[in-house]
């Protein structure tokens, strides 16, 4: 197993994506479909090749393509409201997945593997901008400290791996991704894709749009397909193990109520606009400094928001029969 990955070609890659057929993987997929190269095999996965809380199904994954290089998004993931009511099943199975991946890829000798870790993870009492140098810092929001604290160990796993072994294994640190192929399970999903599901049976039934909360929290959102492009430079040129930041600067951070006037917007939604405050509004804000990531990336354009927003909802509206909801 390890020895066929020493002998392949310092050139050639084979890049298994875990999670492969989630918002980010699809994102990733379409990007890298659209700039091929040819010293790169890409394998793009689902949890239908896998479970990954499986040591043994890991492995035969990672026995089956070889891979030299791993993007792990893999995870169990969700909104405010589903941590809110899974803290435990995040942990248990975050944790399992994580070390897994990460294990697995040490045997097979991955000569490199970027996993994903959240702006969500860091302290909940901290000063703003967080930046990657706080994620251990104090605890996370009581909200999702499941979640927090397994992505967490996602860090502290890739330095040991690097000291003990000299494995280069890093993370980056993206802030609220949406985009085409998000979850927009009300349930389940996060804020973007839920507002937009509730935002076009509103307009289709003609009732109000309820927007969960006080509309006031803020958050920095990331397009998935922005964050594809980064991701890619990650895997190719980012040499440091410690995290990087990806979301859009502190400038861009917009309120959920603003969030939820750029989707009636995209809509064209005329219908009442009305907010449920007997609803958590979790976390007030997580605004995050992007001045790493513009350091090694001075000029890299962020799709605007609005643009970003429009393209997803289309996308939704086009796709609606076979989205996740
Ligand atoms: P997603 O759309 O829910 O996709 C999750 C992916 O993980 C799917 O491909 C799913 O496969 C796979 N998966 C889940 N459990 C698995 C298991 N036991 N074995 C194998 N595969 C499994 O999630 P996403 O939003 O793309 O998130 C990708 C990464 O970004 C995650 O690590 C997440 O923590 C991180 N992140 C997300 C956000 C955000 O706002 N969405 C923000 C920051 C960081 P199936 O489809 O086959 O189930
Ligand atoms: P977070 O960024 O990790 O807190 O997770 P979310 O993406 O779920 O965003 C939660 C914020 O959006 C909270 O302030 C919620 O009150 C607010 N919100 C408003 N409407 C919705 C909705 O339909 N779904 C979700 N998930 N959150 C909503």
């Amino acid at each position: 197993m390890a020895e066929n990955n020493e002998k392949r070609s310092r050139e050639e890659k084979v890049i298994l994506v875990t999670g492969g057929t989630g918002l980010v993987g699809k994102a990733i997929e379409k990007v890298v479909g659209d700039d091929p190269r040819p010293d790169e095999k890409w394998v793009f996965m689902s949890s239908k090749d896998a479970d990954l809380t499986s040591e043994a199904e890991t492995a035969a994954l990672f026995e089956k393509h070889q891979p030299t290089h791993v993007i792990h998004l893999a995870a169990m993931v969700g909104g405010l409201f589903k941590n809110l009511a899974y803290n435990l099943d995040f942990w248990r199975v975050n944790i399992k997945i994580n070390d897994n991946v990460l294990n697995t890829a040490f045997k097979f000798k991955c000569r490199k593997v970027v996993s994903c870790l959240s702006t969500c993870i860091f302290p909940n009492k901290t000063t703003y901008p967080i930046d990657e140098t706080m994620v251990h810092n104090g605890p996370p929001h009581d909200s999702n400290f499941g979640y927090s604290y397994a992505k967490r160990m996602i860090d502290v796993q890739n330095k040991a791996y690097h000291k003990q072994h000299g494995c280069q294994f890093t993370s980056v640190i993206p802030t609220n991704v949406f985009g085409p192929w998000d979850n927009f399970n009300l349930e389940d999903g996060h804020v973007l894709p839920g507002l937009m599901h509730k935002c076009r049976t509103s307009k289709k039934q003609d009732t109000p749009f309820t927007i969960w909360g006080t509309g006031s929290p803020r958050r920095q959102f990331i397009y998935s397909y922005d964050l594809a492009r980064l991701f890619l430079w990650t895997l190719r040129e980012y040499e440091e193990i410690d995290p990087i930041i990806l979301s859009v600067g502190e400038e861009d951070e917009v309120s959920i109520k603003e969030a939820a006037e750029m989707v009636v917007e995209a809509f064209e939604f005329k219908g009442e606009v009305v907010y449920d405050t007997s609803k958590s509004d979790g976390q007030f804000k997580k605004t995050a400094s992007n001045a790493k990531l513009r350091k090694y990336l001075p000029d890299f354009k962020f799709t605007p928001i609005k643009q970003a927003i429009k393209e997803t909802v289309d996308w939704f509206e086009a796709n609606y029969e076979i989205a996740r909801k």
